[in-house]
């Protein structure tokens, strides 16, 4: 059976670093449409001129715009064992498309990572991301401005600053807290305590997922 999971969470949760760190275990892709983005950024196209602007305010990016890349990543054959979306779904439109992506498709895992906000802020304000590959690092423990994967230079995000951090906290609570709603019916649904240590919440995150994939096999709750 494939491992579809989607991350939940607030900026700064670590939904990143544990997408990241879940998807190498399970050898399955971590798809991050934020680094989508970012990368259309890099590459100047025309989609990352689009966005750019709403992505440095701290908004959101169209629902339509969203929907159609995540369409097109999940219709690639690298996904069949499974897929860590991350920063997908963000609002209740984008989960009632991915609902529709998944017929036909293994069940949806849904971990929630929960933050307490004054930790968010202050995980916010060190975190730096690797120029070269992306990895997201969190400045104060890394070799100051080296990245540990691959050497390449880090720098705060355009994002990560004070004010728009502010702004996409807003917007979370606004537009993604209610997928908790959407979703925490379902029984393919947990929330994870991310205020842990990366360990920790590593171990729940697997944790999390193998029972539900177990009750998946034994008892049909798909
Ligand atoms: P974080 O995980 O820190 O919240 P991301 O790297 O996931 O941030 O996303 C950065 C920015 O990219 C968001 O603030 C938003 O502008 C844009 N973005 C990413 N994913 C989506 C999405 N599913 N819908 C709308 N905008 C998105």
């Amino acid at each position: 059976m494939a491992i579809n999971v989607v991350m939940l969470g607030p900026p700064g949760a670590g939904k990143g670093t544990q997408g990241e760190r879940f998807a190498m275990g399970h050898r399955i892709q971590r798809i991050s449409t934020g680094d989508m983005l970012r990368d259309e950024m890099h590459k100047g196209s025309a989609l990352g001129k689009a966005v750019q602007a709403v992505m440095d305010r701290g908004e959101l990016v169209s629902d339509q715009i969203m929907i159609d890349m995540v369409t097109e990543r999940l219709s690639r054959h690298d996904v069949t064992d499974g897929f860590v979306l991350d920063g997908f779904p963000r609002t209740v439109k984008q989960a009632e498309a991915l609902d529709a992506l998944m017929i036909g498709r293994d069940q949806l895992i849904v971990l929630d990572i929960v933050v307490p906000e004054a930790e968010l802020m202050r995980r916010l304000g060190a975190r730096m991301i690797c120029e070269a590959c992306g990895h997201n690092a969190d400045g104060r423990e890394s070799t100051p401005g080296v990245c540990q994967i691959c050497g390449g230079k880090l720098t705060q995000r355009a994002d990560d600053n004070a004010m728009v951090v502010l702004e996409r906290f807003k917007v979370y609570q606004v537009a993604t807290k209610p997928l908790v709603d959407f979703y925490h019916g379902r029984p393919t649904f947990r929330a994870i305590d991310g205020a842990q240590s990366k360990d920790r919440v590593a171990a729940d995150l697997v944790a999390a997922v193998e029972t539900i994939s177990n009750g998946a096999c034994g008892g049909g709750a798909r």
